[in-house]
């Protein structure tokens, strides 16, 4: 029988239950204690914890990420190694994690991924207002075509890609798809000038000042397609100009090349109302069912313009993931037509932004001009304020754009594990203040002049209002020289 006494719980055993209790408990304390800063000499010393290196951190300002969400991060910064970008976030936290000897101080600034022209033809920029105001047929026939053939040579061609790079750095551009001639120089000088790009020769059914035949041009693509073959900024793509500009066995030729290589199609859409009326009398379909049926049409496709898109077409846009570039300056100056860019993105269609040629179309590579003018017209063609709003705009200019592109993996916002292609905007500018809602400042009040640094590929291109990749003042007088020489060769041709 057990000792009913030892059962009973008196004042005195509980005192000592509580003293061993409490001697039970400090000899696990010192043990916890230890594992932070009272530490033995001879056990392994805890140092600080080690920065990860970067090489180059983007701090302060506010970053505008366009991520999927959208994530807004005021007093933010960015991590940079290599060309890509490791980390976005709170500055206390990245600067936590990051140690990186180039740093970038957007300290009351904006960080915004890199501008994408999704359309253009850079040379011609050095046919810039060779002649406005006049009919696209006038415009073709009388000046451009005579300039082109008394004008365009490789030389002319790098000078003029020199100086659109000049002006797409400037404004906030990164990344561009071009569509012109001798376009492995255009490439040279797009890397050279340390842009990022897709570019394609133009096939077209009359002789161009390089290739004369559309079998040159297939042929010149297929060498240009593999030279640049896994070059880090220069993807190349194959370009047939327009479905009225080529024949149906080019345009079958040109997607074959382009899938057997996977690479872009780079192509003009349903520009003009004559396109439409023409491609309904001809083919019996609108220019977009055509594509589709003669098997071009799919997610390899950038389509510039697709203002002429019916319901249907906006459909099988979307269902081939095809691209749309929008081009609201090019458009309304040669009086193409409105394109429907709020039918199409709720169709489900990528619409990203481009200037078209800086020639007779726009004339300028300004896409901080072209997000507000999209905005605009169609909020005037509509005569409804939100038919397209700011943050719609930037989206066409950043992140949309590169899902026209097919590269939103590469590009369009600012998240780890995409390339490091940002641009920073002061607000220092009286247009720039007083600031409510930072994507209404962007596309309505801020200004190409306010870009102060681009960086593109974790590069350092556009520095304290310097361009880091040109001779500004070379490519100036260069442009100058050339439009005397153009100007003289259409008196010549006047003649
Ligand atoms: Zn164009």
């Amino acid at each position: 029988m057990l000792n009913r006494n030892e059962r009973i719980v008196t004042p005195r055993s509980t005192a000592v239950f509580l003293l061993l209790l409490l001697l039970a408990l400090a000899a696990t304390l010192p043990a916890a204690a230890q594992t932070s800063d009272k530490k033995p000499a001879s056990a392994l010393p805890i140092l600080p914890r080690k920065l990860e290196r970067a090489d180059l951190i983007v701090s302060g300002g506010t970053i505008v990420t366009m991520d999927a969400s959208r994530r807004l991060f005021e007093d933010g910064a960015i991590a940079v190694k290599g060309d890509t970008i490791l980390a976005v976030g709170p500055r206390a936290e990245i600067e936590a994690r990051y140690a990186a000897s180039r740093r970038i101080n957007a300290r009351g600034k904006l960080v915004l991924p890199g501008l994408i022209n999704g359309h253009t033809h850079v040379p011609m920029t050095l046919f810039r207002g060779l002649k406005d105001d006049v009919t696209l047929h006038e415009w073709l026939t009388k000046f451009i075509f005579p300039a082109e053939a008394r004008n365009v040579t490789e030389e002319f061609v790098r000078w003029g890609t020199r100086l659109a790079a000049l002006e797409m750095i400037r404004s906030g551009t990164t990344t561009f798809a071009d569509m012109y001639y001798f376009e492995d120089a255009i490439a040279e000088e797009t890397k050279a000038a340390g842009m990022r790009a897709i570019l394609g020769e133009t096939l077209i059914e009359f002789p161009a000042p390089d290739n004369k035949t559309p079998a040159d041009t297939l042929a010149y693509t297929e060498r240009f397609l593999k030279r640049w073959q896994g070059d880090p900024l220069i993807h190349a793509a194959v370009a047939p100009h327009a479905i009225y500009t080529n024949s149906e066995k080019t345009l079958r030729d040109s997607a074959a090349l382009a899938r057997k290589y996977h690479s872009p199609i780079l192509i003009h859409v349903a520009e003009t109302q004559k396109e439409l009326e023409d491609s309904r009398a001809k083919n019996g379909a609108t220019p977009v069912a055509y594509l589709d049926r003669i098997g071009l049409l799919g997610p390899d496709v950038l389509a510039a313009h697709c203002i002429w898109v019916d319901e249907a077409d906006r459909k099988l846009l979307a269902v081939r993931q095809a691209g749309c570039v929008h081009n609201p300056g090019s458009n309304m100056m040669l009086a193409s037509g409105v394109s429907p860019v709020p039918e199409m993105r709720a169709a489900g269609v990528r619409v990203g932004l481009g200037t078209d040629g800086p020639a007779g179309s726009n004339n300028d590579f300004n896409l901080m001009e072209e997000m507000d003018l999209a905005a605009k017209l169609q909020k005037i063609s509509k005569m409804d304020p939100q038919a397209l709003g700011a943050k719609a705009a930037l989206e066409m200019a950043t992140i949309e754009g590169a899902r026209a592109l097919h590269m939103e993996k590469e590009i369009g916002s600012l998240e780890p594990g995409k390339k490091a292609d940002l641009i920073v905007i002061g607000l220092d500018a009286p247009n720039a203040v007083p600031m409510y809602d930072v994507y209404s400042q962007i596309v309505y009040a801020l200004k190409a002049s306010d870009v102060e640094t681009v960086v593109i590929a974790g590069r350092t291109v556009l520095q304290a209002g310097r361009v880091l990749t040109l001779h500004e003042a070379e490519v100036i007088a260069k442009a100058r020289e050339y439009g005397k020489k153009v100007a003289a060769s259409l008196q010549e041709a006047g003649k």
